[in-house]
């Protein structure tokens, strides 16, 4: 299984034009990578422009994944739900992944692990791969209430979101341990320094990437180095 990693760009560039210069130049920094697997979350509205460019432009090797998803999911995939994104919707777009239940939307937009749960369903369902976020044991049982399928989670401890502060690899692979998942992801300050590591002997199958996925030199060398792994 080839590691995972995921570039959270959360509600940045705030232009096109530095979105397309941002994703165009880690597509081609990863045209020759084989041995890594990398997604780009995007903010919504840029998924179809950067998904058409990548194809134009014949950079297969980089995938589309969203930041979040609807959870109904009626037989058309959509209805009246204004302002929502279906994950039928982000299905037809070519988008493989979908973040679900990030820590940012659990606080700032009061998603509950009722809603997070319904999301996870809905994209198993019809949509793209979710990948369920959580910090604890509690999050992880609540996301995956009545799932039996292997979901990717990412385990991601708050404190170390945005923070410049990572989890301690002792931890973190503490952690790793008792979620009993195959492709668990770790999130939470990782740079080019660190991430390595969280790999390597945390025993992680891939990264969530926020910050440091905004420059794409510093990201390209994450991939390189876990490349080599
Ligand atoms: C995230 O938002 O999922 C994240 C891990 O952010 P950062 O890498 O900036 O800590």
């Amino acid at each position: 299984m080839k590691p995972l990693i995921v570039a959270n760009w959360k509600c940045s560039p705030v232009t096109l034009k530095e979105a397309k210069q941002l994703f165009n130049s880690v597509a081609r920094g990863i045209k020759n990578i084989k041995n890594v697997e990398t997604v780009i979350c995007p903010p919504f509205i840029y998924l179809p422009i950067l998904g058409v460019s990548a194809f134009a432009k014949g950079f297969g090797g980089l995938r589309l994944g969203s930041q979040d998803c609807f959870w109904e999911n009626p037989p058309t995939g959509g209805g009246a739900f204004t302002g929502e994104i279906s994950p039928k919707m982000l299905k037809d777009l070519g988008v493989k992944y979908v973040i679900i239940g990030h820590s940012e939307r659990r606080r700032h937009l009061k998603e509950t692990d009722e809603m997070i749960n319904k999301k996870t369903k809905a994209a198993l369902l019809l949509g793209p791969k979710p990948i369920l976020c959580i910090e604890n044991l509690s999050q992880l049982k609540a996301g995956l209430r009545g799932i039996s399928e292997k979901v990717i989670i990412a385990y991601e401890p708050v404190f170390a979101i945005g923070t410049g502060k990572p989890c301690s690899i002792v931890k973190a692979k503490k952690m790793r341990k008792s979620i009993k998942y195959p492709r668990v992801l770790y999130g939470g300050s990782v740079n080019s320094q660190n991430a390595k590591n969280y790999i390597l002997e945390g025993g992680f199958q891939g990264l969530l990437i926020g910050g440091v996925s905004l420059n794409s030199q510093e990201f390209l060398k994450m991939i390189r180095d876990i490349e080599k792994i």
